[in-house]
């Protein structure tokens, strides 16, 4: 059998590999190991799986493979960030970052779901790439398993959190996204409370009443950055199906069904969205159900326009948010120096 011609063992769900296995005459609790091998303990290659006879490992691998995502160099900021640049089985090449917080025992991974992005957001390097291809489950779980590994030695503590806002546009690659949160939150997967893992999206009204019919458990955030249609339709191309009026009631119906915690991520441009006017449209948006804002530093791209706030008008238009009553975090950007914050990752160092 060629190489081309195996199956990614890693798109079974447990049923179908339980009768794979059967299929080899193997009893069901062989399926229950190899399962822990792959979404436990991250096995890439089915020589790791020393449980398993010699003879059963030969058949694994002449009839499937397991398409590894490869960290292949590791890029560290200043300020602690790690970026992580992996390559995928066919060459392809994303991006996964960690952004530590020890004082408060928080290790956040930032995991990419796409290869590039269809939405081109204005503001965004990812978005210049254009989309390649979705990611499996597989290799998005890859991007946990490696930065929990560089979590371990580099700080001595495991990730905590994982938020789904590097490269692509998770609700555009919908069932694997749902996949990886499967064996990422599952007991005998990686056993991470699904409260701890938040799904990004720059709004996509249609999908986030699915999550909510799926009622899923994680928490959502929407990427709004800007709180008026004219505004967001001018760097948010989404915003033209899917304006803000649609994607509240999207998102009120979200939080009836799941009562799961919402945010909204706001970065904030210098003389664009930073005005006293903006604060107060984005407050009106804040009164539709319980939400967090978080304000964020914009991380300047090359050959965009855009320029980050300056420290006075950010603290000003977060005072207006918060003098109204309105949760509001100003998250100061991570990892600039080496293109890991957000907005940036565009595999550059490649
Ligand atoms: S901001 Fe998100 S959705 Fe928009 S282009 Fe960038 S990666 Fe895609």
């Amino acid at each position: 059998m060629k190489a081309n011609d195996k199956k990614d063992i890693r798109q079974f769900t447990r049923e179908e590999l339980t009768s794979a296995l059967k299929e080899l005459g193997e009893p069901s609790y062989r399926a229950d190991q190899i399962w822990k091998w792959l979404w436990n303990e991250g096995a890439g290659d089915f020589d790791q799986m020393t449980n398993l006879s010699k003879k059963l490992r030969e058949k694994l691998s002449e009839k499937y493979f397991i398409p590894k995502a490869k960290a292949f160099k590791v890029q560290n900021s200043n300020d602690g960030t790690l970026k992580s640049v992996f390559e995928l089985y066919d060459g392809a090449i994303i991006e996964a970052v960690l952004i530590p917080v020890p004082k408060d025992k928080r290790f956040t991974l930032c995991v990419s779901c796409q290869v590039g992005c269809s939405l081109s957001c204005s503001f965004c390097a990812t978005g210049k790439m254009k989309r390649v291809r979705n990611l499996t489950a597989g290799e998005i779980v890859d991007q946990f398993f490696e930065v929990n590994k560089q979590s371990l030695e580099t700080f001595g503590h495991a990730l905590t959190n994982i938020v789904y806002m590097g490269m692509g546009e998770p609700l555009l690659n919908y069932k694997e996204v749902m996949r990886s949160i499967h064996f990422i939150s599952h007991p005998d997967g990686i056993n991470m409370s699904p409260r701890r893992i938040t799904v990004s999206t720059a709004g996509i009204a249609k999908m986030i009443r699915k999550l909510a019919d799926d009622e899923v458990r994680f928490n959502l955030a929407l990427s709004l950055h800007a709180a008026n249609d004219e505004k967001r339709n001018e760097i948010m191309a989404i915003n033209e199906q899917n304006d803000l009026s649609c994607l509240m009631e999207a998102l009120r119906y979200f939080y009836k069904k799941t009562g799961n915690r919402i945010s909204y991520e706001y970065i904030a441009f210098q003389n664009f969205n930073d005005h006293p006017e903006d604060a107060r449209e984005l407050i009106k948006l804040c009164k539709h159900f319980p939400v967090r804002v978080n304000i964020i530093e914009y991380n300047p791209v090359e050959g965009l326009d855009f320029i980050k706030s300056d420290e006075d008008r950010l603290d000003k238009f977060a005072a207006i948010l918060a003098n109204n009553d309105v949760r509001v975090t100003v998250r100061r950007s991570r990892g600039k120096d080496i293109d890991a914050a957000c907005g940036q990752l565009a595999n550059k160092s490649v």
